[in-house]
């Protein structure tokens, strides 16, 4: 099994188990239900981060950063994002975080 398959079923147990208490429980059941289903959500979190610090950095980087590194023309001093500056073209950047 893959691990996208994975979370989906760690998500369908976690979503059977709130729809049994909510059964069980009647509307009160949803409060451990919701404890549970977030419980989950936050272990899978911590395992998917492991699982991306193992991968290598990048990929972690990449989804940490919140949409990238910003980089700093050295010629002009423009702020951008991606190869080389908009500005004046300049490949000589430096990184901003
Ligand atoms: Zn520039």
């Amino acid at each position: 099994m893959n691990w996208i398959g994975q979370q989906m079923a760690w998500i369908m147990v976690s979503l059977a188990i709130s729809l049994a208490l909510t059964l069980w429980l009647g509307l009160w059941g949803l409060i451990p239900a919701i404890g549970i289903f977030l419980l989950i959500s936050y272990y899978m979190r911590r395992r998917a981060m492991a699982r991306m610090g193992m991968s290598g950095g990048g990929f972690g980087g990449m989804l940490g950063g919140g949409g990238g590194v910003n980089y700093i023309c050295i010629s002009c001093g423009q702020r951008f994002k991606g190869g080389a500056c908009p500005r004046c073209g300049s490949k000589m950047k430096k990184a901003d975080f």
